[in-house]
């Protein structure tokens, strides 16, 4: 095969990152924008030795599971990789995606159980995060990441979002025109706005703005204050500084400009309050099912003591602290420490603690500091881990397995990882699987998450789930 070559190809399998790939004459083409069962032509555009990567020019025969994208950027735009597949496609993939991963990273040969869906699953982001850059024109440009670049494409109105976000989008790129206040240069390292981010809680329509800027004061940012809070449910507006050159979003400073800093939302009966640099949930409807889920598998009696590490805003912990005897929660950013103890208080909780801190260094001192005064190590009844995707560090690992617990949740956004560290866990039979649940968090996005329990063998209280 060489570069130019084209062909004709079924689509018969699909990459992680949502690339379907086929085989000519044996020879395997990833290519872009194909859904699996597609007859296409495709045009070869790098020939390696063993496999190579094509570009789609005609579908001859479309997969029955192929529909018509509902957005017009979603071939350019990086963030949707799936809205060419229906639905219960996208749900069966991810299935396959988990399953994979556990049997080939893990060596487990576990079921599945099928994909936990959405109703309705466009519209369902609580929070838009959108990079600000200049077009070749000049022109102020905000959007999207192109796929696998940073060139940002103009999208009116992102069908993952609210439909209040491009109004405020407009706002914003208006105050910026009005008062010429440059869009930031990832090139030069130059200008002011890098990105915009706006969270909005679902349950009570309350809405924060935070603008990232690259310097220490957004220019006129009175009159921006005066223009948003007209915007219905808008109850903080804030900045974030970042001067630091890289792809991290935000730094670590806030400076509120207006409001009271952070919006309260609601998941089942308990409520949160969210700022900005704190971590929640992007989903707010599958949430709910996803800490049922986790709720379900720790199994809890209200004798238990629970550990909920990579906490977050404490959410987790405080769905499972009406459950426990006591829960401990444990999360590096200090401000969703700041709002996990909040939490608690206006949910009057009591019976939840949290740290701030690496969960890697964290629990293994407090392992260590009990075993020093006890003599014995300490012993959880449940822990929950909830790592970001590059999943626990080992150190954690071997400090969940110092203190035994029954159960171990393990709720992840990389299934990946995810099977690795099943993999330590389960190492000389010390926990088994019992079930492996994912949930559609980002429907229209290869990501899935999933909710895995584990529980120790030879245990006296052990509990089989069906
Ligand atoms: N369980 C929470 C948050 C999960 S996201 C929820 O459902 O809302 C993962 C969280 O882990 C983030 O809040 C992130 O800030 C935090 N985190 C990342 N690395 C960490 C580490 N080494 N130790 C503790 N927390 C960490």
């Amino acid at each position: 095969m060489q570069k130019n070559d084209i062909v004709q190809i079924t689509i018969t399998d699909m990459t992680d990152q949502g690339e379907g790939l086929g085989k000519a004459d044996g020879y395997p083409l990833f290519v872009k924008d194909t859904v699996i069962g597609d007859v296409a032509e495709v045009k070869v555009v790098k020939a390696k030795k063993t496999y190579g990567y094509a570009r789609l020019m005609r579908i001859l025969q479309p997969s029955p599971d192929r529909i018509q994208p509902r957005c017009p950027s979603a071939g350019p735009c990086g963030g949707c990789q799936l809205q060419a597949m229906s639905y219960p496609a996208q749900l069966a993939f991810k299935r396959r995606k988990v399953e994979n991963h556990i049997r080939r990273i893990g060596g487990f040969s576990m079921e599945v159980c099928p994909v936990i869906g959405m109703e309705e699953p466009w519209g369902y982001r609580n929070k838009c995060q959108v990079p600000v850059g200049r077009g070749k024109d000049g022109e102020i440009r905000m959007g999207f990441y192109a796929g696998r670049t940073h060139s940002i494409i103009e999208t009116e109105h992102c069908l993952l979002g609210s439909s209040m976000d491009a109004h405020i989008l407009k706002l914003i790129r208006a105050h910026m025109k009005g008062f010429s206040i440059p869009p930031y240069d990832e090139e030069t390292g130059k200008g002011l706005v890098r990105h915009v981010l706006i969270r909005s809680a679902r349950a009570t329509g309350e809405i924060m703005v935070c603008i990232v800027i690259n310097g220490s004061r957004l220019p006129h940012a009175d009159v921006l204050v005066n223009t948003l809070r007209d915007v219905p449910g808008m109850t903080s507006v804030s900045v974030n500084i970042n001067r630091e050159k890289g792809n991290a979003i935000l730094g670590k400073e806030v400076v509120n400009l207006w409001g009271p800093g952070y919006i309260t939302d609601r998941i089942g009966r308990l409520s949160y309050r969210i700022s900005p640099l704190a971590f929640f949930q992007v989903n707010p409807v599958q949430t709910e099912k996803l800490y049922a889920t986790a709720l379900d598998f720790a199994g809890l009696t209200g004798n238990e003591t629970v550990w909920d590490l990579y906490c977050g805003t404490g959410t987790i912990s405080l769905f499972l602290a009406g459950k426990a005897k006591q829960v401990y929660g444990v999360e590096i950013i200090p401000e969703a420490i700041q709002n996990a103890k909040e939490n608690a208080a206006i949910n009057h909780i009591s019976n939840a603690e949290f740290f701030v801190g690496k969960a890697e260094e964290v629990l293994p001192e407090y392992n260590r500091r009990v075993l020093r005064e006890t003599g014995e190590y300490p012993k959880a009844d449940v822990i929950v881990v909830d790592p970001p995707r590059k999943g626990c560090d080992e150190a954690l690992l071997a400090a969940v397995l110092a203190q035994q617990p029954e159960r171990i949740v393990y709720v992840s956004c990389d299934s990946a990882t995810l099977a690795r560290d099943l993999k330590i866990l389960c190492t000389d039979g010390a926990y088994k699987i019992q079930k492996i649940q994912p949930v559609d968090m980002f429907p229209q996005t290869v990501h899935v998450e999933t909710v895995c329990l584990l529980s120790k063998l030879n245990s006296k209280q052990h509990i089989e789930i069906n």
